[in-house]
């Protein structure tokens, strides 16, 4: 065989790998994880850690276990300062992330890389430069989402989450909701719409953001949290804790602004039977 002809040979074999790596090895790949049975454990844990899992109906929890196995095959979970990572944590992040694309694409997380868990709160550190003087910052956190696919949460406040079902914090879902903001390159409190969706959501979500700050400048109580009035995209994501943590709630208080997210997320927390949780015996 003439050296063109072995050349020409190894050629086509390396262009062949590089179209089924490029082009049909991700879902390869998607199809081989999702053949794998669910395991009973997760199941469990599933139950225990994320409760509006045991609310869905029987479709939708089973929807919600393909993302959570592909969530765990393809995001890498890295401990920080020590702590060890189990199924458990794991378990909680992978499927309170997916309940935000239950109804919609996977693909759309498909720029997260990692999820990093610190133990508890977390200081950062951090310098500004104005141009002419250095601001030194030192904040502590409960955890952040990078638009360069990177989302980092406090154990201690996910636990707490999981502990207050109905309360209305979740970190869990406050950062993934960020990743959704972030799909069209801007953090400003509207996720990817289609065009007739788009200006109603504008309309609906301004409206309730000055309202939000509008009560909170005249000492008003507010029951959403604070932290929603301090810009629309944390707007945004407290609204998604809200909608999946107090949806009855969401829905007697602002109903536009409930079914704007329920036709966004294509869900309908308020209409699912939050069922007794079940005690964990995997911890
Ligand atoms: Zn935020």
């Amino acid at each position: 065989m003439s050296s063109a002809i072995a050349f020409a040979i190894f050629a086509l074999a390396f262009i062949t790998l590089a179209i089924f790596y490029l082009f049909f090895y991700p879902d390869w790949r998607r199809q081989r994880t999702l053949g794998q049975p669910f395991p009973e454990r997760w199941r469990t844990l599933l139950h225990s850690q994320v409760p509006l899992y045991s609310a869905l109906p029987a479709e939708l929890r089973h929807q919600l276990e393909q993302h959570v196995q592909l969530f765990l095959a393809e995001k890498d979970f890295y401990g920080c300062d020590g702590l060890e990572l189990d199924d458990r944590i794991r378990l909680t992040i992978a499927g309170h992330a997916c309940l935000l694309i239950l109804a919609r694409s996977w693909s759309e997380y498909d720029e997260i890389r990692s999820v990093l868990v610190y133990p508890a709160l977390y200081r950062v550190r951090g310098h500004e430069n104005d141009g002419l003087l250095v601001h030194l910052s030192d904040e502590i956190r409960a955890g952040e989402a990078s638009s360069l696919g990177q989302v980092v949460l406090a154990w201690s406040e996910c636990e707490q989450a999981v502990n207050s079902p109905d309360g209305p914090h979740n970190v869990i879902l406050h950062e993934f909701a960020h990743q959704l903001d972030y799909l069209d390159g801007l953090a400003d409190g509207a996720p990817p719409l289609d065009r007739a969706q788009a200006s109603h959501w504008q309309q609906t979500m301004s409206r309730a953001y000055e309202h939000l700050q509008h009560s909170l400048h005249r000492q008003r109580h507010s029951w959403l949290d604070p932290y929603g009035a301090t810009a629309p995209a944390e707007f945004f994501a407290v609204l998604t804790e809200a909608f999946f943590q107090q949806p009855q709630h969401l829905y007697r208080e602002q109903p536009d602004v409930y079914e704007a997210l329920k036709a966004f997320y294509r869900l309908d927390p308020a209409a699912y039977p939050r069922a007794a949780r079940t005690a964990c015996s995997f911890l």
